[in-house]
């Protein structure tokens, strides 16, 4: 039995009230406040850590994928931006547009030069998979850019506040409250759009959701690694690569094919791995567990990949993420729930506002059925827990957070709620912004008059 205490009610001062409140400055959070702002809100952006970037900077997520189809970049608007900004800075990397000609599968050439960056499409079952259209970046990058985008839009930033509990007023969330180096403080919204990746605001309000949850990672990165003596290796020793590299999997207990993959910086590699399944990113336990057990296994593989492995001699850990790579937990179960169908068959709805990869996004599914004036965008949309496993990429995430940013905006201009917002007028602004709404259905979508 739980024992608990009884804490008394306090009074919590209201440090900032704006047009839309986004909590959570993760991909879909900056998306959301940015596309907000550049649409005439007032925007205040909340976020726990010290910086902005969610997984892709904290987490050390390095790899902006999932955002084409093999015909077009379907992923665009910010995401993109967010891509030529780093490029400028020579700090993204993405595939030369020659070697992504072949839709079905890459050239022994394209493959060298592009599979130890993770720039391939990985849902197709041909090998070797088509190289394609997508960035590896660097963490610090990611912020930096955030940072801009914030600062250039006009976004009210409140970083150090960890979102505590949701205000909700006869059903309609009006605002919400953060613990503080400084105490409660309570931020108000006529729109409240969350962006925590664990529907944290949406399921303090009440909104009905599950609870899954997949592998977690301790994501690092390694320096000192000679990664052409790696890849000469992988390519003119493949037998040998192969039994090596079977023995590093073993030692790490569950990894992609790819354990280590290049950064934009030289020598420098990320490790998406360990796998450690059946473990949740909402309990503090499990989270302290795989901190320690991920922190052990990488060390046991290093010392592997140090004695053994060409091009790993001098290896050394730069550092651990500073979050722990958390894939899914709480999932809304909103107005529409996307399932593993919708996504594999490339259903589209009528009220598509944005795409991934070759898939489509329901406005709906942004939308809690219970309470109003929320949107929810990101990892924790309304899907099941296999579709989430398959729609839950970066870009799609930040194409997600633009929609409910112009969808708060077209809802408080009309004087209506974000419920009854015009979908036509959210793919119109998207569009405008250099967003793809998907409103248009490529020749290979389905439908489902049901749905629709
Ligand atoms: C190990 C790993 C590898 C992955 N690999 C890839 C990959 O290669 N490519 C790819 O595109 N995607 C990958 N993904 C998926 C991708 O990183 C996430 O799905 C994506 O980052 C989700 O974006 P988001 O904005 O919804 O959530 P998040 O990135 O989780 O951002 C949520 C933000 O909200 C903040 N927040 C949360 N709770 C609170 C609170 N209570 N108060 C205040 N702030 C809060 C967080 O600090 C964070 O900034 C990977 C994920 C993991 C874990």
């Amino acid at each position: 039995m739980t024992i608990t205490i009884h804490r008394p009610a306090a009074e919590v001062p209201v440090v900032d009230t704006s047009n839309v409140v986004v909590v959570g400055g993760g991909p879909a959070g900056i998306s959301a406040a940015v596309s907000a702002a550049r649409n005439g809100a007032s925007v205040t952006l909340i976020e726990r850590y010290p910086y902005l970037g969610g997984l892709a900077s904290g987490g050390m997520v390095l790899v902006l994928d999932d955002m084409t189809n093999d015909h077009e970049v379907t992923v665009r608007g910010l995401c993109l931006e967010m891509i030529e900004r780093m490029q400028k800075k020579g700090l993204c990397v993405t595939p030369d547009p020659k070697d992504m000609m072949d839709h079905i599968r890459a050239t022994p050439e394209a493959w060298r030069r592009w599979s130890r960056w993770g720039l391939f499409d990985f849902h197709t079952q041909t090998m070797p998979h088509p190289v394609c259209f997508s960035a590896a970046f660097d963490p610090d990058a990611f912020k930096g850019v955030s940072y801009d985008l914030i600062r250039e839009s006009g976004v009210k930033l409140r970083t150090h506040s960890w979102f505590s509990h949701t205000i909700v007023e006869g059903g309609v969330v009006k605002g919400v409250v953060c613990q503080t180096k400084a105490g409660l403080q309570a931020i108000m919204g006529d729109v409240i759009i969350d962006t925590t990746g664990d529907l944290d605001v949406a399921a303090s309000a009440g909104a009905a959701h599950i609870e899954d949850n997949f592998i977690l990672t301790t994501v690092s990165r390694w320096g000192g690694v000679d990664t052409d003596a790696a890849e000469r290796f992988e390519h003119e020793e493949p037998e040998r690569f192969k039994r090596l590299d079977h023995e590093a999997k073993r030692l790490i207990g569950g990894c992609w094919s790819f354990w280590w993959l290049k950064t934009p910086l030289p020598g420098v590699v990320w490790l998406n791995c360990p796998h450690m399944p059946k473990l949740s990113g909402l309990s503090v336990e499990d989270l302290t567990t795989a901190e320690m057990e991920g922190r052990s296994r990488i060390g046991k593989l290093l010392d592997f990949a140090r004695e053994q492995l060409p091009g790993f001699e001098k290896a050394y850990v730069v550092d651990f993420a500073p979050q722990t790579g958390v894939r899914q937990t709480r999932l809304l179960q909103g107005e529409y729930v996307v399932t593993k169908d919708d996504v594999a068959s490339r259903r589209h709805f009528a009220d598509t506002v944005c795409r991934g990869r070759d898939y489509y996004t329901p406005y709906r599914a942004m939308l809690p059925r219970e309470i109003d004036q929320i949107l929810v965008a990101g990892r924790h949309y309304s899907a099941t827990p296999q579709a989430q496993k398959s729609s839950r990429e970066i870009p799609p995430c930040m194409a997600m957070g633009e929609a409910a940013g112009v969808a708060a905006v077209v809802a408080l201009n009309a004087g209506t709620t974000v419920r009854k917002a015009d979908i036509t007028e959210i793919q119109k602004r998207m569009r405008a912004q250099g967003a793809d709404p998907g409103d248009t259905p490529s020749a290979n979508a389905s439908f489902l008059e049901a749905a629709e």
